[in-house]
C-alpha cells in the first residue's frame, strides 16, 4: 500500500493544491490515495490507471472462459417498490428461465433478522435461499 494516488501523470493535473517547495524551485506532486477509491486519488486517475494498466492486470488475474448460470440455479427473491403495490403483493420469487414468477410473504421472503429491521422491508434472501425456498414450494427438486 501507498498513500499517494497510483497514477503516474497525477501531477500533471496541476491543481494547486499539488503545489510544493519555495519560490523558484516550486513543482506539483501526487495527490494523497483517497479512502474510498483506495488507490487513486480520484475517478480520473483511476481510469488513467486501468487504461495504462488493465493488461498486466488481467494477465496476473487469468483468463476465464464464458459462465453460465443453468436453469435449477437461476431463482431469486425481488421486492416490488411502488406505492400503489399491495403489501402482500411485493415478494415474489422468480425464475425467468422457467417462466415462473410467485407472490410470497415477507416471511417466506426475509430472514429472520431482515425481518426485525424497522426499515428493512426491501432486503430478500439470496438466491441460494431463493432456490431452496422454491425447492420447499414444490416449484423445484
Ligand atoms: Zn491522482
Amino acid at each position: 500500500m501507498s498513500e499517494w494516488c497510483q497514477n503516474k501523470k497525477c501531477p500533471q493535473k496541476k491543481t494547486s493544491g499539488q503545489i510544493r517547495g519555495s519560490k523558484g524551485a516550486k513543482y506539483y506532486q501526487s495527490n494523497k490515495a483517497s479512502t474510498w477509491l483506495g488507490h487513486w486519488c480520484s475517478n480520473g486517475c483511476r481510469d488513467t490507471w486501468w487504461q495504462d494498466n488493465k493488461d498486466t492486470c488481467i494477465q496476473a488475474v487469468g483468463f476465464i472462459d464464458k459462465q453460465v448460470l443453468p436453469l435449477e440455479d437461476a431463482w431469486y427473491v425481488e421486492y416490488k417498490y411502488g406505492y400503489n403495490l399491495d403489501e402482500s403483493n411485493r415478494y415474489h420469487l422468480i425464475n425467468r428461465l422457467k417462466g415462473i414468477s410467485r407472490v410470497i410473504t415477507k416471511q417466506q421472503a426475509q430472514t429472520p433478522e431482515q425481518q426485525a429491521e424497522e426499515y428493512g422491508s426491501w432486503q430478500t434472501i439470496d438466491d441460494t435461499q431463493a432456490k431452496e425456498l422454491a425447492i420447499t414450494l414444490g416449484l423445484a427438486s
